[in-house]
């Protein structure tokens, strides 16, 4: 285990919708809980995404924002080699800038960073609420609990491999799949913030960024948890699938 790890906040000014901010804060929790000292980089935007971090964090964003984040980030041709090379989390907004490319709000096809093998389309509406979704391939996560707010899509090609399996909620709007694995790269729909919620997930994380990692159990996470996968409901997909 590494006793040193450096977060890089990409652009949180511009991705940071509905908390997503607390994706770092978690990782940095959990990682000084075991005695990992955290050094947390917030990239700005007239700042250079640094090359050689430990893990990358991406969050959502509104459409707007979403659109100058893209401009930012390809104007730099090394980022989606960097974020590709190591381990990286993207959230929403973030998961579309890593696609081949997205919609925004008039249809308008934009391009992203292709470095996830996953094209970016429009839900018929937008996507509210309570989201759980079971794994896949990830035996060391439990249920995947999450809130979503999005109208992009996400259709998954080649190499690209979901993250879990909708139990509730819409996620990324195809084959009742939500989020994406590929490489060193997770990403999803879900906020909550996600790795709050789900501490299994940024342990995953942290473990291919630094190293394994003793147990650490926070009770009144698991407390949260239960609530949330308590309240979700599973008839949401259905009703939205539905259209009513
Ligand atoms: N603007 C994007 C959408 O609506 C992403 C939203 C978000 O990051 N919450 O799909």
């Amino acid at each position: 285990m590494a006793d040193e790890l450096t977060i890089v906040h990409v652009l949180p000014d511009l991705l940071g919708t509905y908390g997503d901010r607390g994706n770092v804060l978690a990782l940095t929790h959990r990682a000084e809980a075991r005695g990992v000292a955290c050094r947390v980089v917030e990239v700005g935007l007239d700042e250079r995404v640094p090359r050689t971090a430990d893990l990358y964090v991406l969050g959502g964003g509104e459409d707007s924002a979403q659109l100058l984040a893209a401009r930012t980030l390809l104007a730099d041709d090394l980022v989606a080699a960097v974020l590709g090379a190591h381990t990286t989390l993207a959230v929403c907004a973030g998961l579309q800038l890593l696609a081949h490319g997205f919609e925004d709000s008039t249809g308008t096809r934009h391009q992203g960073l292709g470095l996830l093998d996953v094209e970016c389309g429009r839900l018929e509406e937008r996507a509210v609420g309570e989201v759980v979704t079971e794994p896949v391939d990830l035996p060391e996560v439990p249920s995947l609990t999450g809130y979503e707010n999005h109208r992009g899509s996400a259709r998954l090609h080649g190499s690209a491999r979901p993250l879990g399996r909708v139990v509730a909620g819409v996620g990324n709007g195809h084959d009742d799949l939500e989020g994406v694995q590929q490489g060193h790269v997770i990403a999803t729909y879900l906020h909550g913030p996600v790795l709050v919620r789900n501490p299994a997930l940024a342990d995953l994380l942290l473990s291919r960024a630094a190293g394994p990692l003793p147990e650490y159990e926070d009770p009144e996470v698991e407390e949260l948890r239960k609530e949330r996968l308590d309240v979700a409901d599973p008839r949401r997909r259905r009703r939205h699938l539905l259209g009513y």
